[in-house]
């Protein structure tokens, strides 16, 4: 069962909670119960794969609504790849979550998403059509979550020459169940144009419209998954864990603080942002003060008023002292940023992306001695090409699914930024 944070005292089933995506009354939908996970399940933790950790905690989520082989199949299809663990010293290692296939930690919750919202449209004659507006990353994992899902259709929709050429290759070359339209405009007429389109009746009467945003607890609750392969890769150790989460929308926190909950022994987070530092700055002075969005170098995490603050709070009861005990912020200027971007490369040999950076730089000036720490790193050094080759003085080769991209023919419709024009093109659909 689970519930809007706005209405704590209703229940509403899985199904509903995903296929809307967000609740009526404005709130984010949570798990009622987050169940703690038998010690056995601990035990056998060091063995498991990313599906199945998946597959374990999401069965003790779900209580039966989805039968455990259609789960575990699932699963299985979502994470087909693996969250390693990589060491950079005795106290410092990083989660890389870039092993999908869009080479970014957005495509577990996507990849996820897509697989739950096809099991619950099983069986319908309609097809489910996800409209995204995207400034060039979440839209590529979202629609590569989705590819080929059956029952499903996405319409991308992306500002002419407002992406770069990695993201539009990466945009417009997927083909089978996945659109891009190349809008004669910038992102805010995309966002618009989308908005739109939800709010008009007759075209609402005429498709199934759904959209695939980052509050969809769908994509939630599989970033919760890979906290427990990182502690099930770490040599053992009474030393306790700090985890430190880059972040934007804290999407990524919240899943740390599910798996917590649920009985992973991660003992505090460092909360890493970039100059756009509302949550560090409540947890120093209790006062939540959206800001307008800063542009910085880790702009995946430019977000001036984050969408997950709301279960952050849920989570706490609103308390920020409670808060306080397990959160430690922290936020780095770009300097400081590009400095550790330097200093890891120097130090470690190891080239890291702008987002992971920021986390590094929270492990380093917040952990404790007898401390040990994770920093989560959040996407492939070469989606961020230009910083990291302008920061380091290299030149990165360009990994092999990028550059498979980059070769295919590019497919786009273009679109002026007239809402007629994209109601037509709807339309036609219908
Ligand atoms: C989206 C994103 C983040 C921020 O994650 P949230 O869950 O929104 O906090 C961090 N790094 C990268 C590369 C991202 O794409």
């Amino acid at each position: 069962m689970y519930y809007s944070t706005n209405s704590p005292g209703q229940d509403v089933s899985l199904a509903f909670a995903v296929v809307k995506g967000l609740a009526a009354d404005n709130g984010l939908f949570m798990p009622r119960r987050l169940p703690r996970l038998p010690q056995e399940f601990f035990s056998r933790l060091p063995r498991l794969s990313l599906a199945q950790i998946g597959f374990e905690v999401s069965k003790a989520l779900f209580e039966g609504e989805i039968p455990e082989p259609e789960l575990e199949a699932l699963v299985e299809d979502a994470l087909d790849f693996d969250t390693p663990l990589v060491p950079l010293d005795d106290d410092r290692h990083v989660l890389e979550l870039w092993h999908g296939p869009t080479l970014a930690f957005k495509d577990v919750g996507a990849r996820f998403m897509a697989r739950l919202l096809a099991y619950f449209n099983r069986g319908q004659q309609r097809v489910v059509r996800i409209l995204v507006a995207t400034s060039g990353d979440t839209g590529s994992a979202v629609a590569s979550g989705f590819l080929k899902v059956p029952g499903i259709e996405v319409v991308l929709l992306y500002p002419k020459g407002g992406v770069s050429k990695i993201q539009e290759a990466q945009l417009t070359t997927m083909g089978h169940n996945i659109e891009a339209l190349e809008v004669e405009g910038v992102f805010d007429d995309c966002q618009r144009l989308v908005k739109q389109a939800f709010l008009d009746p007759e075209l609402n009467r005429a498709l199934f419209l759904t959209s695939a945003n980052s509050i969809n607890i769908a994509r939630l609750i599989p970033q919760s998954f890979y906290y427990f392969r990182a502690l099930a890769q770490l040599p053992d150790s009474a030393r306790p864990t700090v985890v430190s989460v880059p972040s934007g929308n804290f999407g990524n926190l919240t899943g740390g603080l599910i798996a917590q909950r649920m009985g992973l022994p991660i003992g505090r987070f460092i909360v890493a942002t970039n100059a756009n530092k509302v949550v560090p700055e409540y947890l120093e002075t209790g006062v939540y003060q959206a800001r307008p969005t800063l542009p910085t170098l880790s702009n995946a995490m430019d977000v001036g008023d984050p969408s997950n603050f709301a279960r952050l709070l849920d989570l706490f009861g609103g308390k920020v002292e409670a808060m306080r005990a397990q959160l430690s912020g922290h936020w780095s200027t770009d300097e400081q940023t590009r400095r550790r971007m330097k200093e890891i490369h120097q130090r470690y040999g190891y080239v890291i992306d702008p987002h992971g950076a920021v986390a590094y730089d929270g492990l380093a000036e917040g952990l404790r001695p007898g401390e040990r720490g994770i920093l989560l790193g959040t996407a492939h050094p070469a989606k961020f090409k230009d910083a990291v080759d302008q920061t380091l003085g290299l030149e990165l080769p360009l990994p092999e699914r990028l550059a498979h991209s980059m070769a295919l023919p590019k497919v786009a419709t273009p679109l002026s930024k007239d809402f007629a024009d994209f109601r037509a093109y709807l339309m036609r659909k219908a």
